[in-house]
């Protein structure tokens, strides 16, 4: 029986996608309002149940994140920018992530490629998606991802990974499970175009089950692995 919340989530993981033909997904632990400390220990642990990988962490924050990758240093955490980015904050951002799941729009585009260090890997970056139409929410139209797709593989510092999206946490799980088709189906059309763009990015503490069943090759989770959040 495994113990930990992050052996937990790890083995239910794999359940979730044991009847796919494909790579098992990928975890993003999610670190709002966690220590340094919190992290170093989650990634230790990482490191010992899945040895010679990079645990991948996941921020809201720029700056929030800017404090956490400088008291991490070395510690050979994967940093995922997850939470919206103004273009403001673009180049701190391509300095400071590895992956940023929120580009929704052509000037952040511009904005990260010109910023991000040409000597440096590429930065990896999904396009987010308001699959829903949901008012006031950030993310592209899902009309909008070819063209958002063509801009960021014209960049050679941008590498476009996939896409990633955020439904609405309908009590109703049905719901759910038709946003998380609709983005499969987007998915699988960007792969047609986009061979290298191998990632969906879905699925939360409460549905990353149903997510992965529905095509997620990659989660964020927070207060599974955590425990909830204070309020802050
Ligand atoms: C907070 C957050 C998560 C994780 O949420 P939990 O419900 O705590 O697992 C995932 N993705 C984004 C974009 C978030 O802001």
């Amino acid at each position: 029986m495994p113990t930990s919340p992050l052996a937990r989530v790890l083995a239910a993981m794999e359940n979730a996608n044991r009847h796919e033909a494909r790579p098992a997904p990928r975890l993003v632990a999610v670190g709002k309002t966690r220590e340094a400390g919190e992290i170093a220990a989650l990634a230790s642990e990482w490191t010992d149940l899945r040895p010679g990988t990079a645990l991948a962490f996941g921020e809201n924050y720029v700056q929030e994140a800017a404090a956490k990758v400088a008291a991490l240093e070395g510690s050979g955490i994967e940093w995922h920018l997850i939470g919206h980015l103004q273009s403001n904050k673009a180049g701190l951002a391509a300095s400071l992530f590895d992956w940023v799941q929120s580009v929704d729009r052509p000037k952040l585009v511009a904005a990260l490629a010109d910023a991000r260090d040409p000597a440096r890997p590429p930065l990896n970056v999904l396009i987010q998606v308001n699959v829903e139409a949901e008012a006031g929410k950030h993310g592209c139209a899902p009309a909008e991802v070819p063209a958002l797709a063509a801009a960021i593989a014209g960049r050679p510092t941008l590498a476009l990974r996939g896409l990633m999206a955020i439904p609405e946490p309908h009590p109703d799980l049905e719901q759910r499970r038709a946003a998380f088709a609709a983005m499969r189906g987007l998915h699988e059309a960007l792969l047609a175009d986009h061979p290298g763009a191998d990632t969906l990015s879905m699925g939360m503490s409460e549905d990353y089950e149903l997510a992965i069943a529905e095509g997620a090759t990659m989660v964020r989770i927070g207060t599974a692995l955590f425990g909830p959040r204070t309020a802050v």
